[in-house]
């Protein structure tokens, strides 16, 4: 038997062997080696050679409560003895299917009190895809069928939520964006704001919505969809001015706003959902990753009585075997109380954030470190050879984000490159001397990383 007992190189082996990787190099991985976690515990990893690591990243942004927490477990294991499996299509339901619905209409803020499940985020998106287009359809607007996206985010590896996403390595595979998607740029300031002030850029790229519809046709625009504060494509915080005037835009042109939730919704800006840090009216939101911290896959979408009152009409010819799955469901309802009886978001916004914020910032004083970006328990940092000009690396994009990523991994910190920048979205339960200890490994991996770039002559700005 394959166990955590057998040595490193040969899980390694097997691995390289017959384990396909999302997002990696085959080749380039089975030369390295994989890293083998085998157990985790609060913030830590341990791997096979029983070294503890520093997860920086909370998995992929989604081990919001930590790991290791044996009340998941245990209801898990309840769950799949009275009930493992069993649908929601056409006329039947079970508790935790209910009782997971009920408690996230609870926590959604306004009137988004209904939700169709999936098993995570991905498929929560192609679920508003269809949804949208069904709603305008009910509504008697077929032609309202294009949906309004940005470069560079990321709303899923799926056909349809990697068409809604913006980025451009992902549509160069596999034919995409699929028909009757729309991109806009971006609010990132910093790598494309050149001489305006953040809080004109963010309106003029707010603008860009407008434009678009205008040019597109107000009537043939069925939905907007952005992620509160883009995760994967760097932690991009907007200029304050920017989600006032996309709420405007999206109001006065009866635009759909959907706001994909997967990272930012339980508790990871310091609120139960990111549309309330910063003010947003979402008649849709994606959610999946801390929903169940991970512990299980599940997601779905959160709906305002007005699209499910629309859609109640109707036979939406949609749904997966695993919607409201009971044992994710159960696994999900268990994480959300301990969020909420812990009192871990208001932690979070009251101490931990803050914290993190002043610690974070701190770093900006490094001379590889331009712009440090923080919202609640994601943040980024713009690894730059010249602060003042804002200036990029000589070579190619994302090299010396990878040179930091591994000077992390090799200080036992997990913390990820996206391009040339740095981020970081711990789990939510991180104390202040854990923070402390995150800080240090990663001014160690900035110190190793420019003393790298030195001796490899790549501290060259780009012309
Ligand atoms: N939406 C956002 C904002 C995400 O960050 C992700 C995953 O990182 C997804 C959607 C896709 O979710 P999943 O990987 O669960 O399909």
């Amino acid at each position: 038997a394959i166990t955590n007992h057998m040595p490193t190189a040969e899980l390694q082996a097997l691995d390289s062997a017959h384990h396909m990787h999302p997002f990696t190099n085959g080749d380039e991985l089975a030369a390295k080696g994989a890293r083998v976690i085998t157990r985790a515990k609060g913030v830590y990893l341990t791997d096979s050679e029983g070294v503890e690591i520093l997860d920086g990243m909370a998995g992929l942004w989604c081990v919001n409560i930590g790991y290791g927490r044996d009340e998941l477990a245990e209801v898990a294991a309840r769950q799949m003895r009275e009930l493992p499996y069993y649908n929601t299509f056409f006329q039947t339901t079970h508790v935790p299917a209910i009782a997971l619905a009920s408690k996230i209409a609870e926590l959604a803020p306004g009137d988004l009190n209904h939700v169709f499940f999936a098993a995570g985020g991905s498929e929560a998106n192609d679920t508003n895809i269809r949804m949208v287009r069904t709603y305008w359809d009910a509504k008697g607007k077929p032609d309202k069928k294009i949906i309004i996206s940005r470069k560079n985010a990321y709303h899923g590896s799926s056909m349809g939520s990697a068409s809604l996403g913006g980025m451009a390595g992902m549509h160069a595979q596999g034919g995409m964006p699929i028909p009757d998607i729309h991109h806009i740029n971006q609010p990132d300031w910093w790598a494309e704001g050149g001489d305006m002030t953040p809080e004109a850029f963010g309106l003029a790229r707010a603008q860009e919505l407008e434009a678009a519809i205008q040019d597109l046709g107000e009537d043939r625009v069925a939905a907007f969809i952005a992620e509160p504060v883009q995760g994967a494509g760097g932690v991009i915080v907007a200029p304050d001015s920017y989600w006032p005037e996309i709420q405007r835009i999206c109001d006065k042109y009866e635009i759909l706003l959907i706001a994909d939730e997967v990272i930012t919704g339980f508790g990871r800006t310091g609120n139960w959902f990111g549309c309330q840090t910063l003010n947003i009216r979402p008649d849709i939101m994606t959610i999946a990753k801390g929903l169940s911290s991970g512990y299980q896959p599940v997601g779905g979408s959160v709906v305002s009585d007005e699209v499910a009152k629309t859609l109640g009409g109707v036979e939406f010819n949609h749904g997966y075997t695993y919607s409201g799955h009971p044992v994710a469901a159960a696994v999900a309802l268990e994480n959300l109380r301990i969020l909420e009886e812990e009192g871990i978001v208001d932690r979070v916004r009251a101490e931990t954030a803050p914290y993190l914020a002043e610690k974070w910032h701190s770093l900006g004083d490094h001379p590889l470190v331009g712009e440090t970006r923080i919202v609640g328990m994601m943040a980024s940092l713009a690894l730059t050879p010249d602060k003042a000009s804002r200036a990029k690396f000589a070579s190619d994009p994302g090299t010396v984000g990878y040179i930091c990523r591994e000077r992390c991994f090799a200080n036992n910190l997990i913390m990820r490159h996206v391009g040339d920048r740095m981020v970081i979205s711990p789990p939510l339960v991180i104390t202040k001397a854990e923070i402390d200890t995150l800080i240090d490994r990663a001014r160690r991996a900035l110190d190793e990383c420019h003393a790298q770039l030195r001796e490899r002559d790549l501290l060259k700005m780009a012309s």
